[in-house]
């Protein structure tokens, strides 16, 4: 039987709780290390090691550089592993101040100045995008199912239609409005990035009437892009779909409702790090 073990590293576990919803692997792999539910001294000698969370701290950097060691194939997942996620927003100095107040400084692991993602450090063997990823995205890596299929981007795994009459003038907020369950959501004037993100996770937010915000990262034709051309692209979507004006598209692109997600993949101002090639990315 194989071995696989989960690292975790500064994130929020989603991903970790998704991996555990995706119970089929269980006949297949031993689970050897996994803090969320496992709990041993050291991580053993594995046949492939899961890496979930960004490298916020020293302490992240040890224990990432610790298990790669003892792997024979590692996989980054999720946004965190990826582009540092959620713990890469926070204010630094704010964050320092609230963490060492409440705790003694010389037992807190050194933060680091920003997260990073783990490819700063080590060489995954493969990226398995998403925020996190779906049970049915992790059983296909685990497995190597050579069947599972994945279309090139959300908007393929999403059943609703796009319509060429039916164009929005102003651009809705998430929360607002009644939303069609069969049109496509740039036709309802919701910003649904679903067009230029990688499919795999089967579209469960269109589907449900919530925009794609991106979290699979950049399509193939991206993946190796910088940030702007991505950006330009979606905006094309719009101006093509809509009759929204252009300045509005724009900042409804900026706006922080997207911000976590949009650039992921390609915002990583000053960090050494080598273009990831689309081949690696799941
Ligand atoms: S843009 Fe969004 S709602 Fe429209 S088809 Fe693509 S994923 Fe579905
Ligand atoms: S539909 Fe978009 S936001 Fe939702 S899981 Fe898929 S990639 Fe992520």
């Amino acid at each position: 039987m194989k071995r696989f073990a989960v690292v975790q590293l500064s994130g929020c576990a989603g991903c970790d709780v998704s991996l555990v919803n995706a119970d089929a692997w269980v006949d297949e792999y031993k689970l050897v290390y996994m803090p969320l539910v496992v709990s041993t001294h050291d991580i053993p000698e594995v046949d492939i090691l899961l890496i979930t969370g960004g490298v916020r701290n020293d302490e992240d950097v040890y224990k990432l550089r610790h298990a790669v060691k003892r792997a024979q194939m590692v996989v980054a997942v999720g946004t965190c592993a990826i582009s540092g996620g959620v713990a890469n927003l926070g204010d630094r100095d704010e964050v320092r101040e609230v963490f060492l107040a409440h705790h003694q400084p010389h037992l807190a692991p050194r933060l680091l100045p920003k997260c990073h993602p783990v490819d700063n450090y080590v060489s995954p063997d493969l990226y398995l995008s998403g925020c996190p990823p779906t049970p049915e995205l992790f059983m296909a890596v685990l497995m190597e199912d050579q069947d599972f299929q994945a279309s090139r981007i959300v908007c393929q795994e999403c059943e609703r239609s796009k319509l060429r009459d039916m164009r929005p003038t102003h651009l809705m907020g998430f929360q607002q409005g009644q939303v069609d369950s069969e049109i496509c959501l740039i036709n309802q004037g919701y910003l649904c990035i679903g067009s230029s993100t990688r499919g795999g996770c089967r579209a469960p937010c269109p589907r449900a009437g919530h925009p794609c915000v991106a979290c699979r990262g950049p399509s193939d034709v991206f993946i190796e892009k910088d940030s702007e051309v991505w950006f330009g692209s979606i905006k094309r979507v719009f101006d093509s779909m809509t009759s929204v004006p252009s300045d509005e598209i724009e900042a409804g692109l900026r706006s922080p409702q997207l911000a976590l997600f949009l650039f992921q993949f390609s915002d990583y101002a000053g960090d050494d790090r080598a273009a990831r090639s689309r081949e690696k990315m799941f």
